[in-house]
């Protein structure tokens, strides 16, 4: 059994997008440079804005706060989105979500220009990855793929069962398992899916993306399985400083000694989402995407 070590793989790739920006500013152009709007001072989103911006020196690049209050107006945001659409300084941005329940999401998120929308949440981007264009890619499915690619897992003609279909991580990745490039038979279960133990037991590739502490269990993996343990959930424990740790979907004392290979919560996916933020902020500033 391989445990596939994210943060190891994420460290590798930062070095990567490190030596890249170094030639790009040595040929004299500017850093690579990403903006981030966080609305209010939810603890997890403070959290996850502060590992990108540290992300972001480590790599060499710009990066750029902007903070509101939770009572900013949508129209207020909608104008600083308009504004960071029009600045040449600026190569990428994202809005951390969630938003306050007075601002409709999905109208932000379609305000932001397609070019500039590293977080591959504007339909634009979403509608390019499903028919095999160049697109900014969502963070956790891109992280996973790249994991999937770097540790030569074998997929094609794979039965691969996703468990969960949120537009994030669960739909996309479906889609991007499909492609031709890795060639995946792909089921996506979710909350109505009938004998759900008997579909994961038969996946050759299983990733549990539900948000539910410990859900799969040994019976429901198959001997050899590679197994892609999405879940984060905060749950309380005396036995860290912060008074919670992060669990993920599988309950893996079970479930790794049946595995090919399985990702551990923490140091699996979560390195991985946070380093496909930078590669797509690279590959903005780079124009690659859109030409
Ligand atoms: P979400 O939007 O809540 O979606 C959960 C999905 O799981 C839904 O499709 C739901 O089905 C399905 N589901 C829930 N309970 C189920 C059950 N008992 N049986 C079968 N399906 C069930 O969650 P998400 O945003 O995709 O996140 C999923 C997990 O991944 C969370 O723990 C989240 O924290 C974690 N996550 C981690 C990263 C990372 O970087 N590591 C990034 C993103 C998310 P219905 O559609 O039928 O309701």
């Amino acid at each position: 059994m391989i445990i596939i070590d994210g943060k190891q793989t994420a460290f590798d790739i930062k070095k990567e997008i490190k030596e890249e920006v170094d030639k790009i500013v040595s040929k004299g152009n500017r850093a690579p440079h990403l903006a981030a709007i966080l609305v209010g001072h939810d603890g997890g989103s403070e959290t996850y804005v502060a590992h990108k911006i540290k992300d972001c020196a480590e790599v060499g690049f710009k990066s750029t706060m902007i903070r509101y209050e939770d009572d900013v107006t949508e129209e207020e945001l909608l104008a600083k989105v308009a504004e960071l659409n029009a600045d040449d300084e600026l190569d990428g941005f994202i809005v951390q979500l969630p938003l306050p329940k007075h601002i409709s999401e999905q109208k932000v998120i379609e305000a932001i220009d397609p070019k500039k929308d590293v977080d591959g949440f504007h339909p634009v981007n979403v509608g390019r990855m499903v028919i095999g264009l160049p697109a900014f890619v969502s963070a956790t499915p891109d992280g996973i793929v790249e994991l999937i690619r770097r540790y030569k897992i074998e997929t094609s003609g794979k039965n691969c069962v996703i468990v969960g279909r949120s537009n994030i991580v669960g739909r996309p990745l479906s889609i991007l398992m499909s492609q031709k490039s890795i060639n995946a038979t792909v089921t996506v279960a979710h909350s109505r899916t009938k004998d759900l133990e008997k579909v994961c037991a038969e996946a050759d590739i299983l990733i549990a993306a539900l948000g539910s502490p410990e859900f799969i269990k040994g019976n429901m993996v198959k001997e050899g399985a590679v197994v892609i343990d999405v879940g984060t959930t905060r749950v309380e424990s005396t036995e860290t400083k912060s008074g919670f740790k992060l669990k993920g979907d599988v309950k893996y004392d079970e479930v790794a000694p049946k595995c090919s290979f399985i990702t551990p919560v923490p140091g699996g996916v979560g390195p991985m989402t946070r380093v496909s933020l930078l590669k797509n902020t690279l590959l903005a500033a780079k124009k690659t995407i859109f030409k």
